[in-house]
């Protein structure tokens, strides 16, 4: 496969944009290649500037469930344009995706629209940390929660690191309340509240982290971050920016069965297009400005071209029968992988949850950061590599999630089975 118009586009952004991209994962660093400049999306197809098709399992990190183009989606937005591209003021439409998440998630009941998930989680901070009047906050090793400041933690060992900033820029005085705990580590975080108890404002988890691939949670691990912070009167922040209607119209919350504070979305809810959201209780989110003091707004916050989007979006999820067609490709795909590392005599992890995945290039098993980091990551990058020259197009990380989407069909489920087998063989030698 050839790729000389990316490599020139590539060598001219590194011109204009630091290291050529307009966000660092993009880059390919990780999988030591450079990244493919796309032409456009087709379905579960990518096809590059050079005209080389790819199966993509980045689905633009999660958005796409769809898949590319879905012909409602750009329905939705072609017509919402030609109405203007944004008003400033609100529309009923905004109103309607609200009404329709609300009546999808378990914990929402009054919802407020913004640009990015980042923005959601910093949103949702803030108003923790004025519904409780306390400062600190619990986050876990591993989980990302968008670029905010105080989340942007460092993991160290010990009982609680005290944030320490994990970029340069970011004061210690704005991560010195972040306390960074390893995921389903009930001791950890007991030992967090009894020390702590008073002081923390919220606890912000990923109910299935998908950021250092995909890790499901521990049997009642989530039912317990649920007790334990409402024994200590702090608040549950879901972040399901990832989850959200991906693990069904519900979310996390709803498969699992633990109903949440706070829930911050983004992603799927904008279909492509920039939105994100945070919502939850009546009484927490009548805080927020201008029905409270809560200060939080965004010139193009609801923006009618994004909102129609994730309207055109949430509606065909709604349809019934969606997430058991989803699951059933992501199952076997699944199955498919699971057979080949048979074969193969690998034994290497791959978990699933729904239609997320990731193979993990150990055999430890994985259940926090740490875990984690014992993959190979040298040999995941040449597996992705290899995997890319065959036509599959997958996050270029090990520790991210593979996402399967409705225009994922047997036929791309059955090729990329193929090459997966035929590229472990090739590494294994
Ligand atoms: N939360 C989670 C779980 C995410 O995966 C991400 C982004 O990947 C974010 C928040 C931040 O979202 P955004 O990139 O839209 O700011």
């Amino acid at each position: 496969m050839e790729r000389i118009r990316s490599q020139l586009f590539y060598k001219k952004a590194l011109e204009v944009i630091p290291g050529g991209v307009n966000s660092p994962v993009r880059a390919c660093k990780a999988v030591k290649a450079d990244p493919v400049f796309f032409e456009r999306g087709e379905g579960a197809y990518l096809i590059d500037v050079d005209g080389n098709r790819y199966i993509d399992y980045v689905c633009s990190w999660g958005p796409l469930i769809l898949g590319h183009a879905h012909p409602e989606v750009i329905a939705g937005v072609y017509f919402a344009s030609k109405r203007g591209t944004s008003f400033g003021a609100p529309t009923w439409q905004e109103v309607e995706l609200a009404e329709l998440i609300k009546n999808a998630v378990p914990s929402i009941e009054k919802i407020r629209l913004v640009n990015s998930g980042t923005e959601a989680t910093m949103s949702a901070i803030r108003l923790a940390r004025a519904y409780t009047n306390r400062k600190k906050i619990i986050k876990f090793e591993g989980c990302y929660h968008g670029h905010v400041d105080a989340l942007l933690v460092k993991a160290g060992s010990g009982l609680a690191t005290f944030g320490i900033p994990a970029s340069p820029g970011v004061p210690e005085e704005l991560t010195a309340h972040t306390l960074n705990l390893p995921f389903n580590d009930f001791e950890k975080v007991k030992e967090v509240f009894e020390k702590f108890g008073e002081e923390i404002a919220a606890v912000i988890v990923e109910p299935v982290p998908a950021n250092m691939g995909v890790i499901p949670p521990k049997e009642g691990f989530l039912k317990f971050l649920r007790e334990i912070t409402q024994q200590y009167g702090s608040l549950l922040i879901f972040d399901e920016v990832i989850t959200g209607f991906r693990l069904g119209v519900g979310g996390a919350q709803e498969a699992y069965g633990v109903i949440p504070d706070l829930t911050c979305l983004g992603k799927i809810i904008g279909g492509g297009l920039p939105v994100g959201a945070y919502g939850g209780k009546a009484e927490i989110m009548n805080l927020v400005a201008p029905e409270g003091p809560v200060y939080q707004a965004g010139t193009l916050s609801g923006n009618p071209i994004a909102v129609a989007a994730g309207l055109a979006t949430l509606k065909e999820l709604l349809k019934p029968g969606t997430y058991e067609r989803l699951n059933l490709m992501a199952e076997l795909l699944e199955k498919g992988i699971r057979e080949a590392l048979e074969d193969l005599d690998l034994n290497y992890r791959l978990h699933r949850v729904g239609s997320m995945l990731t193979l993990f290039f150990t055999e430890k098993e994985v259940i926090d950061f740490e875990t984690a980091l014992s993959c190979d990551t040298h040999l995941f990058a040449e597996f992705w590599q290899r995997m890319l020259e065959k036509g599959v197009y997958l996050p270029p990380s090990q520790f991210e999630a593979w996402f399967v989407s409705l225009a994922h069909k047997e036929k791309e489920i059955e090729k990329t089975v193929e090459a997966v087998y035929k590229v472990l063989k090739k590494l294994r030698k």
